[in-house]
């Protein structure tokens, strides 16, 4: 059986949470609209096999990855919905996706003729959704290849190489609201259904909705909303609201423990480059994470972090404690001031925000980045541990 692991760090991470999110997001979904899952990346850090089964439990109709190799492990996992994924690359195990009943994007020429050749060789059709570039600029087909792409996917499904299942693209700023590109996406994406149905594409799905969509433009939902971070229970943005707002539950909690105290005199620099200098006598607590395990090294000096009870406010009159100095590899320093905390005592850098400690948001915006990558980097190191 395996031992829990000390408490040194760890990534909690509320399965139940994440369950009442797919809820949620489902509610929101237009009626008709199944949910995609979407649990690339490790599930947003999360833990991609755990949170696709609690999502599934939850409603979820389809799981998304990005890599062929992320949802072949969804398979090998023994899941076996539906499963959409879209970033291929030449050379990328098509044959594999076609026997483990993968739902495949393809945006390009070269990746029809890869994935009809791997149907020849597997004597049976590819499940393939096309992907247009209605604005993104990323990946997708652009407008004017559209004809070409869809004339050659009928061309391969008339051959018994490919199924097409979906038609879909995805948005740039869904989540700057009233940003008016999402309805000239949304404009052009109607034009290109409409021109691959009349050609005689019969897609079983049609989407193009991530999380900010899916709380936002109702008319962008069609057959299927992709959600990632809504369902990890993160605002895709401060401007469009906090995750309560939409009646989202953060899902990770990530703490350490303290793992030194001691009082240092007025004027000692603290960790490299002396980016702190103490400004009196204090006490400094050490907290055993650094950027190897995605604490972000910009938020040095400012990320903050509850030790112990937020109750017990410092003088500031806030609980919350600051990075001091520089983030190291595997550790960084808080500034007590007057307050001596044993070690071992709990040091949360971010969860839900209801008991009053930070949010990935607040490490976000300390960090100048977005809640995306404070969750998303969270590294091997920092067991994940499901409540
Ligand atoms: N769909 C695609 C194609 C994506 O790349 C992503 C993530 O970036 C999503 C959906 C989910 O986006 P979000 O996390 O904003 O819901």
């Amino acid at each position: 059986q395996d031992q829990p692991p000390p408490p040194r760090a760890r990534a909690e991470i509320d399965l139940g949470a994440l369950r009442g999110n797919v809820r949620v997001l489902r509610d929101r979904a237009e009626s008709g609209a199944a949910l995609m899952a979407v649990v690339k990346s490790d599930a947003y850090g999360h833990g991609m096999v755990p949170v696709a089964r609690a999502a599934l439990e939850a409603g979820a109709g389809w799981l998304g990855t990005a890599t062929p190799q992320e949802a072949l492990a969804l398979r090998a996992a023994g899941i076996r919905s539906r499963v959409l994924c879209w970033l291929w690359t030449p050379g990328d195990p098509w044959r594999a996706g076609i026997e483990a009943d993968l739902d495949m994007g393809v945006s390009g020429m070269w990746a029809l003729r890869e994935v009809a050749a791997a149907a020849r060789e597997a004597g049976r059709p590819a499940r393939i959704q096309l992907k247009a570039d209605t604005g993104l600029g990323r990946n997708g087909c652009q407008p004017a290849d559209w004809p070409a792409l869809v004339a050659a996917a009928l061309a391969a499904q008339e051959a018994g190489e490919v199924v097409v299942t979906g038609l879909w693209s995805h948005f740039a700023c869904a989540d700057e609201p009233g940003h008016p590109s999402v309805g000239a996406q949304l404009d052009l994406f109607h034009e290109m259904l409409a021109y691959a149905e009349k050609e005689g594409v019969e897609p079983e799905v049609r989407h193009i909705a991530n999380s900010p969509a899916t709380l936002t433009v109702p008319e962008s939902h069609f057959d299927l909303v992709r959600t990632g971070i809504a369902m990890y229970g993160i605002s895709p943005s401060p401007a469009l609201g906090t995750p309560q707002d939409f009646g989202l539950r953060p899902v990770m909690t990530l703490s350490a423990s303290v793992a030194l105290v001691k009082q240092v005199p007025e004027g000692h620099g603290v960790s490299y480059g002396h980016h702190y200098v103490t400004p009196q006598r204090t006490n400094l607590g050490l907290v055993p994470l650094g950027y190897a395990d995605g604490i972000p090294r910009h938020a040095s000096g400012r990320g903050p972090v509850l030790v112990g009870d937020a109750r017990a406010a410092g003088a500031s009159g806030t609980p919350w404690r600051r990075v001091a100095g520089r983030v190291a590899m595997d550790q960084f320093v808080v500034d007590l001031g007057d307050d001596v905390v044993e070690p071992g005592t709990p040091a949360v850098l971010f969860g839900p925000g209801d008991r009053g400690e930070p949010t990935a948001e607040d490490w976000a915006e300390a960090a100048g980045t977005i809640a995306y990558e404070i969750v998303t980097r969270i590294g091997a190191r920092v067991p994940r541990v499901y409540v």
